[in-house]
């Protein structure tokens, strides 16, 4: 049996630097053999140039450019692979360019708004993103120019990638969620939990801490690891499935699944921060490199027409029942035409959209992102034969209409987040934004 060195981060906050420096300082402290891969819990910070900072919702002392636009430029290479989900604070119109998954640097790979892959016989899914009830049923219909709202909204969690996911039969090793499970507290040493986050206290006694969703693919998919982030604590639990009532939905007719998840916490890259575990994991089928996984390709063709219709219609009894043939009729069709035809590695082609930063990091900036048709998804959805559910933006010249207006308006101030000057009332601005240069292919 062989096996593979992991490192687990916590939140990312862009500080790639100090994150591969760690990893390098402990494995040579401690003569650790290399690691193979690096998980960081979200709230990575895909930040390419300063536009990128305009749709990331973030407090101003805090808005910074960070690490990552140097990897993306070709400056820095990641010396190890790394994957990452969403968190509540990206360069969010990037990682929606890489809606199903894609590279937004050489070796740097984002998982999609929900997806699962496969890393040398290792079973890896992933969710980005936090829960918030409010916009849990809706689409994904954010579209540049982002609203206020909207960059907010970005972020949260949607109950179709959640339906993706809950859809998976066959054997995870490894789950990645931005926010922790509902109730994992309930799992670990709460007290010391406590003792270091008291803050915590009501929204634990309210049942409020915590992804309700994350919650209930824990209890079906039953992962040997859960790693997150967020909460900017350490925090580790073990959840034996044999021995409690699932929150959310019952379980049936499950393979033979992992009877324990062991679940993982940790803070962000910050000094005298627990923000780092790397641990070894048993691997039975040691296959190399990045691969795509043909049951979640299958539940992508069988879902992906859904991508843009309301979730009430996945809810019903009828759908319910009627989507586990599709997906096996879909796995069909992968067997045929991707597994047997060699096609399952993730490409490497990365390819820069957005102009890299050039210039002064903290130079002022007011325009938003172009919005950009990725390379990288067009190959994903030829790949599979599936529309590309990035590009369909409704209505989109009525809302740039709107858009100018609000900023016309004197509401567009809100890009900078409080960094201060330049006032309220830039009506030019907002047209500039969708009109600017740029590299990449601008979407119609
Ligand atoms: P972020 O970096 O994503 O803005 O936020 C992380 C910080 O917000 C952490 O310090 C965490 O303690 C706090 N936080 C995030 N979500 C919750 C929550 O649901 N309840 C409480 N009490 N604190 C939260
Ligand atoms: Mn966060």
């Amino acid at each position: 049996m062989s096996a593979i060195r992991i490192a687990v981060e916590g939140c990312g906050h862009g500080t790639l630097n100090a994150i591969y420096d760690s990893i390098k300082r402990t494995c040579k402290i401690n003569k650790y053999p290399p690691v193979d891969l690096l998980i960081i819990g979200g709230d990575f910070q895909a930040v390419r140039n300063l536009r990128d900072l305009n749709v990331m919702s973030c407090p101003a002392k805090y808005r910074a450019l960070g690490d990552f636009h140097e990897y993306y430029s070709g400056v820095r290479k990641a010396p190890m692979l790394t994957i990452f989900v969403g968190g509540n604070h990206e360069a969010s119109s990037h990682l929606w360019e890489l809606f199903y998954g894609g590279w937004v640097a050489p070796n740097i790979y984002y998982m999609g708004a929900a997806s699962v892959l496969n890393f040398r016989g290792l079973r890896i899914g992933g969710l980005s993103g936090i829960y918030n009830v409010r916009h849990y049923a809706h689409l994904h219909n954010e579209r540049l120019p982002y609203f206020p709202g909207e960059i907010k909204s970005i972020y949260h969690v949607r109950q179709h990638d959640v339906f993706k996911l809950y859809r998976i039969e066959e054997p995870v090793d490894v789950m990645i969620s931005h926010d922790w499970p509902s109730g994992i507290e309930h799992h670990g040493d709460l007290n010391e939990l406590l003792r270091k986050k008291s803050f915590f206290k009501s929204d634990i006694e309210k049942g409020e801490l915590g992804s309700p969703p994350a919650r209930s693919l824990l209890n079906k998919l039953k992962p040997r690891y859960w790693f997150s982030a967020h909460l900017h604590v350490k925090f580790a639990a073990l959840v034996d499935h044999g021995n409690f009532a699932p929150l959310v939905e019952p379980v049936t007719g499950l393979a033979d699944k992992n009877k324990v998840t062991k679940f993982l916490a940790l803070d962000k890259c910050f000094p005298h921060r627990e923000f780092l575990q790397l641990l070894t994991i048993p691997i039975t089928k040691p296959e190399f490199g990045l691969s795509y996984d043909p049951e979640w390709l299958a539940i992508t063709r069988a879902l992906n027409p859904y991508l843009h219709k309301h979730p009430s219609v996945l809810n019903s009894d009828a759908f319910k029942e009627a989507i586990g043939p599709m997906i096996g009729e879909e796995r069909m069709w992968v067997e045929e035409n991707i597994v047997a035809k060699g096609r399952l590695g993730v490409p490497e082609n990365f390819r820069i959209t957005a102009p890299i930063h050039e210039g002064s990091p903290t130079a002022r900036e007011d325009r938003m992102p172009e919005s950009y048709v990725n390379t990288q998804t067009t190959a994903f959805c030829e790949l599979l034969g599936i529309e590309d559910g990035t590009k369909f933006a409704p209505g989109s010249e009525e809302k740039e209409e709107r858009y100018r207006s609000f900023v016309a308006n004197g509401a567009g101030s809100y890009l900078r987040g409080g960094r201060g000057g330049g006032g309220r009332g830039g009506g030019g601005r907002g047209g500039r934004g969708m009109r600017g240069g740029g590299g990449g292919r601008r979407r119609g």
